[in-house]
């Protein structure tokens, strides 16, 4: 049986809402209210939904980058949310993140070689004597030529520059790695060169993803499993094949028929979703979707669903299905 590298349990993440003169609490913006999934080792989960259902927030907190409120984070059985700084500092290099952005999270000051090794040195991977030769070989396998080791991120292309991002990561040898709407500010073919990449890296070296972006037609190429959330839940979550071919959630079929077909000859009925996503701040009752739900009826404004496991680990939370 294939070895779950991370497995997140009940996972709450909270931002509190301070007011008054006292800056006290007065609520609470629920992030993530509450998820559960693992990823296995050589696998990689697809996390979708649009902006602000708390995809990102749950990366973060799964890498212990934000603190969580409540639930548990495992990695390979160890609850990183009980580590001391000690334990999590000789933890972090296992567990790496890849940014949207790679121009802002690269610094312009820093050179290739310094960007790429400076994580190297900072754990004692590696001495100044041979970070060049690792750092070197690194670039080379994330498909940057010898002659970038010197240059600066403003001389690179977005593209480039997310390499530099993944081989940042890549050098210290992590099994974890969270990819943050990593391929979102690109090209779409240079979208695809960036997801080969990630895909053949995944192959050699059998990394673990969490695959985090707005858009299910990116998720698709590289998942092998794939959670849709909403308002800080997990609304659907089953293997790829599965969700795309057979969604069962009224919010995923939506956002599956806005995912284009590539063939001309074939149609798919749009399903446009009315109104704007409600606050996470006050999530409205029973199901957080019913206020944009075409098929909602009165026990969804009441009842919260449960998510279940309607068969072979295809799980929904839906009255209706
Ligand atoms: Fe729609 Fe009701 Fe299902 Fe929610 S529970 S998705 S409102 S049908």
């Amino acid at each position: 049986m294939t070895e779950t590298v991370i497995k997140v349990e009940n996972l709450k993440k909270y931002f509190p809402i301070k007011g008054g003169i006292f800056k006290k609490t007065i609520g609470n913006v629920k992030a993530v209210d509450g998820i559960s999934f693992e990823i296995k080792k050589g696998e990689t989960v697809g996390l979708v939904g649009e902006s602000g259902c708390g995809k990102s927030t749950t990366g973060r907190t799964m890498l212990r980058l934000l603190e969580k409120t409540e639930g548990n984070v495992y990695f390979k059985g160890e609850d990183i949310f009980k580590l001391e700084k000690k334990e999590l500092r000789s933890m972090r290099p296992k567990m790496q993140i890849i940014f949207q952005d790679p121009y802002s999270s690269l610094n312009p000051r820093m050179s290739v070689s310094e960007i790429v090794g400076e994580a190297l040195l900072d754990h004692g991977f590696a001495t100044r004597k041979d970070v060049n030769d690792k750092v070197m070989e690194t670039i080379l396998e994330c498909g940057l030529a010898p002659h970038h080791i010197r240059r600066y991120p403003h001389e690179f292309s977005g593209g480039q520059r997310q390499r530099i991002g993944i081989a940042r990561a890549l050098i210290l040898n992590p099994e974890f790695i969270v990819c943050d709407e990593a391929v979102s500010a690109l090209d779409v073919s240079i979208q695809a060169q960036i997801i080969n990449l990630l895909a053949d890296l995944q192959a050699e070296k059998q990394f673990s993803y969490l695959f985090i972006s707005h858009d299910l037609s990116v998720v698709k190429h590289i998942s092998h499993k794939v959670g849709v959330m909403y308002l800080g839940s997990m609304v659907e979550f089953a293997e790829k094949r599965e969700l795309y071919s057979k969604p069962l959630h009224p919010y995923t079929k939506a956002l599956l028929s806005a995912v284009p077909i590539p063939d001309p000859t074939l149609t798919r009925e749009r399903i446009i979703l009315h109104g704007d996503i409600p606050s996470p701040a006050n999530p409205p009752s029973g199901c957080k979707f019913h206020t944009r739900c075409p098929y909602k009826t009165k026990r969804c404004e009441e009842e919260i669903p449960e998510y279940r496991d309607v068969g072979g680990g295809h799980y929904v939370a839906c009255h209706i299905i």
